[in-house]
């Protein structure tokens, strides 16, 4: 073999619709190389966060576990490998490439700050480094605004979409056979270590249980989480029951494996059309087209916008009026704040790695325009807690909320006694993680 090509699997950890896998395989066949699949794992890339505790959480770390773990075995079944390295990553790297003496590393573009600073510092190491724009519904190539203006309103991304009925591309199949290991390097002698789970992972009233066979973090359990989902009823009674705040069927739940990206979103929509062609599109089938919408539209945001979505200010000229309060903060963080239905989710939240998306907005409301604390810290919280984090969407979201973002209607403030009058009129959530029932 002529020499070694990294591929470094990010956020798509799966085999399907892997557009920079597929580059990284083309690559090998046109030059002759050998190809070593890489992937990071650990509590903090590249460190701890400004706010004291790591931005990988142990609920995220568990299920990302899982997908490595479910990857590492598609590719040993094609013949090759994974190998997955910890620590100071683009370090690691750089070195295991110049060890390797590889040709260059093919790895999906993340348009985010952090993420692109660890390929900016790949490259300061003299890596040639591919990257391969994927993870969204369209190309750029498709969209009739350039980057730099896709429509900051989100209803005018929408419209314009739909208007010209842009169809993402098709998604591409799982390669029959991969490139050889490399002959110098040797194979990885234990694989991912996925069994320990911290104990909210099985806990029953969870609505996204990782620790259970079906709901696993890797691409097998997506994809037949996908067609279980769309083979039911759910999807035509969608836009009815999303705004639940418990159960397991009230949305889709495909956002822990879109964001780990054991499952393509394109790979989705195929699926949901198919759905539809066989059995009639719904209001609830549309609606979930129109939040993988809102989706798409967070990552455009993202990567017209980059660092600036991260000041505490945002796209405003000047900063909200919050202050950062460590106390206050662990107290939110803790659901230790006295506001009922916001302790309750965020015990739900650090105990099993997710919460429904109207407690997201409740929680979020209620620490920036209840306790005016920092949104930044809070996204952080977010990071490091939920297992379907997405730095777009998870930006995107807080930003909109604090009013700092690209919508201009300045910021949403739940009212919390309405909140908890519509959506736990009972008390029943409130009961179900209550302080000492909570875990
Ligand atoms: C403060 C805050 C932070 C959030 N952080 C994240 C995050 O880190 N990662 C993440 O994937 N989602 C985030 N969301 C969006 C949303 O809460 C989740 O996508 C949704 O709850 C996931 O559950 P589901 O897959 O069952 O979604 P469904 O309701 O079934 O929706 C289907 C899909 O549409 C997309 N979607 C739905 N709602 C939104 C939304 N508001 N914004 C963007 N995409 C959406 C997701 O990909 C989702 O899987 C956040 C929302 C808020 C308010």
């Amino acid at each position: 073999m002529a020499g070694v090509l990294i591929a470094w699997f990010r956020n798509d950890l799966r085999l399907h619709d892997n557009p920079a896998l597929q580059r990284a395989i083309a690559r090998c066949h046109r030059d002759g190389l050998s190809l070593l699949p890489v992937a990071w794992h650990g509590p903090s890339a590249p460190g701890a966060t400004r706010w004291g505790f790591d931005r990988v959480g142990p609920h995220r770390q568990a299920f990302r576990a899982q997908a490595l773990a479910g990857l590492g075995q598609a590719l040993r079944d094609r013949g090759s490998d994974l190998m997955v390295c910890h620590g100071a990553f683009a370090q690691v790297l750089a070195d295991l490439a110049r060890q390797v003496r590889a040709v260059g590393l093919v790895a999906q573009a993340i348009d985010a700050p952090e993420e692109q600073a660890e390929l900016a510092a790949l490259r300061a190491q003299g890596l040639d480094v591919d990257a391969v724009e994927h993870g969204g519904l369209f190309d750029a190539a498709q969209l009739p605004w350039a980057p730099e203006a896709v429509p900051e309103v989100f209803t005018a991304f929408r419209q314009g979409v739909e208007r010209l009925g842009l169809k993402p591309p098709a998604p591409l199949p799982v390669p029959a056979t991969l490139p050889p290991w490399p002959d110098s390097v040797p194979r990885p002698a234990v694989a991912v270590a996925d069994g320990l789970l911290p104990p909210g992972a099985t806990d029953g009233r969870s609505s996204f249980p990782y620790g259970l066979p079906a709901w696993r973090g890797d691409e097998a359990a997506a994809r037949e989480h996908l067609g279980r989902y769309l083979a039911s009823d759910r999807p035509s009674v969608y836009k009815a029951t999303r705004n639940a705040l418990t159960g397991r069927d009230f949305a889709s739940h495909w956002s822990p494996w879109l964001a780990n990206g054991a499952l393509s979103v394109r790979q989705v929509v195929v699926e949901l059309r198919a759905m539809e062609a066989e059995r009639g599109a719904s209001d609830g089938s549309y609606w979930l087209w129109f939040e993988l919408l809102w989706r798409e539209h967070f990552r455009w945001m993202l990567r017209r916008h980059g660092r600036a979505l991260f000041r505490t200010q945002g796209l405003r000229q000047s900063a909200p009026s919050a202050a950062y309060d460590a106390e206050a903060f662990a107290r939110w963080c803790e659901g230790r704040t006295g506001l009922p239905l916001v302790d309750a989710a965020m015990r739900e939240l650090r105990h099993t790695g997710f919460l429904s998306n109207r407690l997201r907005q409740i929680v979020a409301s209620a620490l920036i325009h209840e306790l005016r604390g920092d949104w930044r810290a809070g996204a952080a919280w977010f990071e490091a807690c939920l297992i379907d984090f997405d730095v777009h969407s998870n930006q995107g979201n807080w930003a909109y909320i604090a009013g700092v973002g690209t919508d201009p209607r300045g910021g949403r403030h739940f009212n919390l006694d309405r909140q908890t009058r519509e959506h736990d009129p009972d008390g029943d959530y409130q009961r179900l993680w209550a302080a000492g029932a909570a875990g």
